[in-house]
């Protein structure tokens, strides 16, 4: 295998001799390299080429490594292509399982074909020779064997390779590094156990506007769950470890504290599952405050509303009872919602796409710096012997989330309560709701020599994730 091949997905064409798997193989490969011989057992090491489909490279396979004399005894052979398909399951990330269709599935074929059923990797059943469309009819024979979805295809006139191509390339692993947008926001259900995330996650995957993306992924995608909303794209982090957590109960603190922490890293936005019936208990505001923390978005989902009296049942009310004693927390998207009746599940989605857009969001700089102005205007820093530190500029530097850098006069001058002042009044200016702005305060650029009316990073082009702006030192 060549370096650059290092890496690649790997097809894996197992079946028993004489099935056609090397002429399927150079079939797949458009070009023929493979030795193909009609006599059974036909001397051939084990071929491995690169292949592609779509676009996508991949490593294709050929597990027939039977040599000339191997026996012909067909328990003999039975077993090689058990051990045949038991590397490919290994290794592999796709099988194709080559049938016969003119001889149908035959005592060699049933164990391999009940192995890999059982093996939890993609598997393609190429049901070969199947040479033209009268023959169709032999599939049923294979369906019959338990090869629920067929493949029929010809090797030998080309027949049908393109579906099966179509069909690698779907069960083909998510690339390791897709691009961000094409990942889609990454959502972590968080909170309590007993809250109802599990209950909340099945009304979310069950509602008539998602749709629940097949596609098996990478090891991370096995435990998320990928799904298109009204047309935007998501990935609900570790959704099995939430399915899980609700059969197994116990040890539920140490694993759900532990995993919260990872789903926060790896996800965008978070959104806080909270029970109705008790507001926000310390516990829930140590998960809020750790994903605020992280930098990440956050939606607070008080469910099982449907407990609530209706006497008492006034989202408004509920959410400043509910954040009364944590004034951080006045500020974030709330919704009351119920899992068991989907009361304003609804209004999930949407209002996660309008935080992921804030969570996104490019504040162009003059508006920024009027903003800054005018809050400064209103209430300005506190005196430091006698000197009111200036606030000069501001300007994006990140997003996801927006980060704001202000350069100041004497940026240690500037008092924490301050900051967080200013970042209230900047959240409010652009309506970012949910997300969490980053303020930080820089030393101005030693002046004099700049020009009169020239911010000092006017020249930056383009905010960047997390990167402040270059060779600010004195
Ligand atoms: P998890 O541990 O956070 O995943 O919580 P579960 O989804 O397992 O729910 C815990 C319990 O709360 C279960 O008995 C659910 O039936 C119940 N539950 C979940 N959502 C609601 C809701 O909206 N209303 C009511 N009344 N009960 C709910």
């Amino acid at each position: 295998m060549r370096m650059e091949d290092a890496g690649l997905p790997v097809v894996a064409i197992v079946g028993r001799p004489n099935v056609g798997k090397s002429s399927l193989f150079n079939r797949l490969l458009g070009a023929r390299r493979a030795i193909v011989d009609d006599a059974p057992g036909v001397t051939r090491d084990r071929v491995t080429a690169r292949a592609s489909v779509g676009g996508r490279a991949f490593m294709l396979v050929d597990t027939g490594g039977f040599s000339a004399d191997a026996p012909r005894d067909p328990g003999t052979i039975a077993a090689r292509v058990r051990e045949q398909a038991l590397a490919a399951m290994q290794e592999a990330d796709c099988v194709v399982c080559v049938l016969d269709g003119q001889a149908g599935v035959v005592a060699e074929d049933r164990d391999v074909v009940r192995l890999l059923r059982r093996s939890g990797k993609p598997v393609l059943w190429a049901v070969n020779k199947i040479d033209n469309a009268g023959r169709e009819a032999l599939l049923a024979d294979v369906f019959s064997a338990g090869v629920e979805e067929p493949l029929a295809v010809s090797a030998a006139h080309g027949r049908g390779i393109g579906e099966l191509r179509n069909a690698i390339l779907a069960a083909l692993p998510e690339r390791a590094a897709a691009p961000e947008a094409a990942r889609g926001t990454r959502l972590a259900l968080l909170g309590r156990p007993n809250v109802g995330k599990s209950s909340l996650l099945n009304r979310l995957l069950g509602s008539e506007r998602a749709i629940v993306a097949p596609e098996p992924g990478t090891t991370r995608d096995a435990v998320d769950t990928r799904i298109i909303v009204d047309g935007r794209s998501y990935v609900l982090v570790d959704t099995a470890g939430i399915r899980k957590q609700g059969r197994a109960k116990d040890d539920l603190e140490r694993h759900g504290a532990v995993r919260a922490l990872g789903q926060i890293e790896g996800a965008d936005l978070a959104l806080v599952v909270l029970d109705a019936a008790e507001g926000i208990t310390d516990q829930d505001s140590r998960i809020i405050g750790r994903a605020l923390e992280a930098g990440r978005g956050v939606l607070l989902l008080a469910n099982k509303w449907d407990t609530v009296p209706p006497t008492r049942k006034d989202a408004p009310s509920f959410r400043a009872d509910a954040t009364a004693l944590r004034p951080a927390f006045a500020s974030l998207p709330m919704l009351c919602v119920s899992a068991h009746t989907g009361e304003n599940v609804g209004d999930v989605f949407p209002r996660v796409a309008a935080i992921e857009q804030a969570y996104g969001a490019t504040l162009p700089t003059p508006a920024l710096n009027r903003a800054l102005r005018a809050a400064v205007g209103e209430h300005p820093p506190a005196s430091v012997r006698g000197r009111v530190p200036s606030l000069l500029y501001a300007t994006q530097t990140g997003t996801r989330p927006p980060t704001i850098t202000v350069f100041s006069s004497n940026p240690a001058g500037i008092a924490p309560a301050y900051v967080r002042y200013l970042t209230t009044k900047l959240r409010d200016a652009f309506g970012l709701v949910g997300v969490p702005l980053k303020l930080t305060l820089r030393a101005r650029a030693t002046s004099g020599r700049r020009p009169i009316g020239r911010a000092p990073t006017a020249r930056r082009s383009r905010p960047r994730r997390g990167a402040g702006p270059r060779s600010r030192r004195r």
